[in-house]
């Protein structure tokens, strides 16, 4: 393609609403436009890059036995009511009414369309393992969307749907596209981590959110530095320390004034925060509940609410802890208070630990969990820090930010149900299909691969997803010499196979520097001066800022050497 003739708007500045580094150069670099709140066009540089990773998703999915077919976008309403999530799924499933009167919706996920299709196509057990799946734009009518394609309203997904006749099946499924996910995300050329991201068990887990690694991502990971251990912070768990087995000491009321943060009171007390258990008041659903953990760990408020199987959960004000509980924040402990109480698991290990007294400028020391005050429900309530072991290992915990583009889930028979959706097995009894469901942010991707992979002079893609894979620069399109040059090798590029860009424009060699660092494809070429003077053009290597000196005429091969190389991924 020729810089010159395609629409490529770059930009000097971001623009204002910009946040994120990937959508300020996704801006900048001309790959996509805003049309509305989270709604983007996508230019010929973002779609080409789209499509890469489209390629590659379904490469993979075709291998691992999935079969692509294309779902509506419109769907209509008594599906989801059906599956009890018209009601359920709330605002961010845009709604809306046809000429009719027949209402509909706009499809942000596809459970209820495909195992309708499958219900009323599929009977036997015979039928079965059948793994289906679309790449598709979806919308998702995202209160606050931001970030570009980081969060849009409408966005390209792959999703897939998986239907089995058996556990076992279903679970054969599931670790296919487990490994097809490594190998996309692999191929993509980007570094990712999957993680658990089930709330039960360690072991057996089927749910696994698949992260991109940047330190701008939103989403933080818990990773063992030791074993294979890794989940999202809200599911991370750690090794839970030995019971403290010491002698029970008589509890002691001791005035404290004045102090009313864990660290004041330890200080006054000569104790570390890990002899303390700090009470917390939440409001679940409507109700206060006592909430205690050790003095120097923090609430996980998503384990807190499974624990309590609650639907809303949030810290209460100074007022409503004083109205619960008659007792002024800083001073409350769970010995003789009169509301339900949870404890961290963490709680249960302690011995001889100091408590609010439930009273103005007063705390106790020696406090123990059942002599001095029974708890309702005790669980793994807390975060996950640094300073924590792994649950499986022991090992050292690390924590690394990462961007969620995959999520990969073993959703059962929840909607076979819902839905009626049933086939007769070999013993000709009527069973719920047993399904999983695995979804990829395909445009998410893009972003993604931006955050984890830029400078401050622009994007840097990796290979197997660039928009093109070279980018020749005519230096002095006023020259006949350069420009005959810089020609014949694009032309020699592309016979060979090489997706390449010339920019041919009547531009100065600095703004074709700028545009091509901020465009980010990963090999450039220039050709200009060096060439008029010993037939010499340079090759930079986007990524490593290297580079290298050939003789026009050995430039091809070397090009198509490099671009083979960068694309050659280390599997697994
Ligand atoms: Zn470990």
């Amino acid at each position: 393609m020729r810089f010159s003739k395609m629409l490529i708007p770059t930009l000097k500045e971001s623009p204002a609403d910009a946040e994120v580094v990937s959508h300020k150069l996704m801006l900048r670099g001309g790959y996509i436009r805003k049309l509305a709140s989270g709604i983007y066009s996508y230019l010929p540089l973002g779609l080409a890059a789209i499509r890469k990773v489209e390629k590659i998703v379904q490469e993979e999915m075709n291998l691992a036995g999935a079969q692509e077919l294309l779902l509506p976008m419109v769907q209509p309403s008594d599906l989801w009511k059906e599956s009890g999530r018209w009601q359920k799924y709330g605002a961010e499933l845009l709604r809306f009414t046809d000429r009719h009167d027949r209402e509909s919706c706009l499809g942000p996920t596809h459970e209820e369309v495909i195992t309708d299709l499958v219900r009323k196509n599929l009977h036997s057990y015979r039928d079965l393992p059948i793994n289906l799946y679309q790449i598709q734009t979806k919308f998702r009518d995202e209160i606050r969307p931001r970030f570009g394609l980081m969060r849009g309203r409408e966005f390209i997904m792959k999703d897939g749907y998986s239907f089995d006749a058996t556990e076992s099946g279903a679970e054969e499924t599931y670790e296919k596209m487990n490994v097809a996910y490594h190998k996309i995300f692999s191929r993509c050329g980007l570094k990712f981590r999957a993680v658990d991201a089930d709330s039960g068990t360690i072991g057996g887990s089927f749910s696994h959110e698949f992260m991109v690694l940047a330190d701008t991502g939103e989403d933080t990971i818990v990773t063992c530095r030791n074993c294979s251990y890794a989940a999202n912070m809200e599911k991370a768990q750690a090794a839970i320390s030995p019971s403290d087995n010491a002698e029970m000491k008589d509890l002691e009321k001791i005035e404290t004034p004045g102090k009313r943060k864990v660290v004041a009171v330890c200080d006054f007390l000569n104790i570390t925060p890990d002899k303390l258990v700090k009470t917390l008041i939440y409001i679940v659903d409507g109700t206060p509940v006592a909430v205690l953990l050790r003095g120097d760990h923090e609430v996980q408020e998503v384990k807190l609410q499974n624990l309590l199987n609650a639907d809303e959960i949030r810290l209460a004000d100074d007022k409503e802890v004083f109205d619960a509980t008659g007792v002024p924040t800083g001073y409350l402990g769970p010995a003789g208070l009169g509301i339900k109480k949870v404890a961290d698991q963490e709680v249960g290990q302690m011995r001889n630990f100091a408590i609010g007294a439930n009273e103005k400028n007063y705390h106790m020391l020696n406090a123990n969990l059942e002599r001095d005050f029974e708890i309702d429900a005790i669980g793994d309530i807390r975060t996950v820090t640094e300073q924590d072991l792994c649950p499986k290992c022991a090992g050292p915990l690390e924590l690394t930010k990462g961007i969620e583009v995959g999520h990969i889930f073993k959703l059962g028979t929840s909607y076979s149900e819902s839905l009626k959706a049933t086939f007769l097995d070999s013993q000709g009894e009527e069973k719920y299909f047993i399904m999983g469901c695995y979804g990829i942010g395909v445009s998410r991707i893009v972003a993604a691969a931006i955050e984890q992979n830029h400078d401050k002079d622009g994007m840097i893609f990796p290979m197997p997803i660039a928009p093109f894979q070279v980018m020749i620069l005519n230096l002095s399109t006023k020259d006949e010499d350069i420009t005959h040059a810089a020609e014949a090798l694009y032309q020699k590029c592309l016979d060979n196979g090489i997706e390449a860009i010339i920019d041919d424009r009547d531009e100065r060699p600095g703004i074709k520097f700028k545009d091509a660092d901020l465009i980010g494809i990963p090999l450039r070429v220039n050709v200009g001066k060096n060439f008029s003077k010993d037939g010499q053009v340079e090759i930079k290597i986007r990524s490593t800022g290297e580079t290298l000196s050939f003789s026009a005429d050995d430039a091809p091969e070397k090009i198509k050497k490099l671009v083979e190389e960068a694309l050659h991924i280390d599997n697994l």
